[in-house]
């Protein structure tokens, strides 16, 4: 985790560590005067059941994406919408932070599926969070989605190495924000794009260097691809080489 710590100093790290834990005991107090549901279908007294958990975990399976490159698109554990889309929207909008432990585990086989599917060789892989805009971590208490691919990066770890794919892959939350987006979701494809272009930068002061990096972007959903594309975009004109793109869901093509 030595280049993860290059991003943050040791204030950011205490003061989230701080927040953390009274998120915490928030949501233990909270759980006694109001027991959990599952965030999926509303079964009470779990969390998240097992029918629900299935939903996100895998197993990953690759969607080409329409109108990228041939041979280019998604990896991902669960299609958008149902049981999936439910989750992701109480995740999002409903605080339901604690599921970032499941949606870790299936961004985890996402990524090693991904990882397997690729014949680069065993240097250490940069997973680059979608960044959030600023607004939105305001609203989330946080940037969800890098908190999604440090989860998976610790879980996919282990097998990582024993597969003999290199170094286990590192969090670089390398992108920002350079102005500010219109909310994708009511957008068409095209308006998605036009929102989207030139929106992203690498962020001011970044220290680590890109170029030659293999990198995989990370986000929670994939649907038109818009955003992926424009990550890509900054990414490949810092040098780096962008190697797949991984997502919790993805919208299929109809
Ligand atoms: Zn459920």
């Amino acid at each position: 985790m030595l280049f993860e710590a290059n991003f943050m100093n040791s204030a950011e790290i205490t003061s989230r560590t701080r927040s953390d834990r009274f998120r915490e005991a928030w949501r233990l107090g909270w759980g006694l005067v109001w027991p959990a549901v599952c965030a999926g279908c509303g079964a009470p007294d779990v969390a998240l059941c097992a029918a629900c958990r299935r939903a996100v975990t895998g197993p990953a399976f690759f969607q080409p994406v329409v109108g990228w490159p041939p041979g280019w698109g998604v990896w991902a554990a669960a299609a958008y919408g149902g049981t999936a889309a439910r989750l992701v929207l109480s995740w999002k909008e409903r605080g339901r932070h604690d599921l970032t432990g499941p949606f870790g585990a299936g961004m985890a086989s996402a990524l090693m599926a991904c990882r397997e599917a690729s014949s680069e060789p065993a240097s250490p892989w940069l997973l680059v969070p979608v960044p959030s805009s600023a607004g939105a971590r305001r609203r989330r208490g946080g940037d969800l989605v890098a908190a999604l691919a440090r989860r998976a990066a610790r879980l996919v770890g282990p097998a990582w190495v024993a597969g003999g794919h290199g170094p286990p892959p590192i969090v670089a939350p390398v992108l920002t924000h350079q102005r500010d987006v219109r909310d994708q979701g009511e957008l068409s494809a095209r308006a998605r794009r036009k929102n989207l272009a030139g929106a992203l930068a690498l962020r001011p002061g970044l220290r680590l260097s890109l170029p030659q990096r293999g990198c995989v972007i990370v986000d929670d959903v994939v649907t038109t691809g818009a955003t992926a594309a424009e990550t890509a975009r900054v990414l490949t004109s810092a040098g780096a080489r962008v190697l797949g793109v991984c997502g919790l869901s993805v919208a299929l093509r109809r």
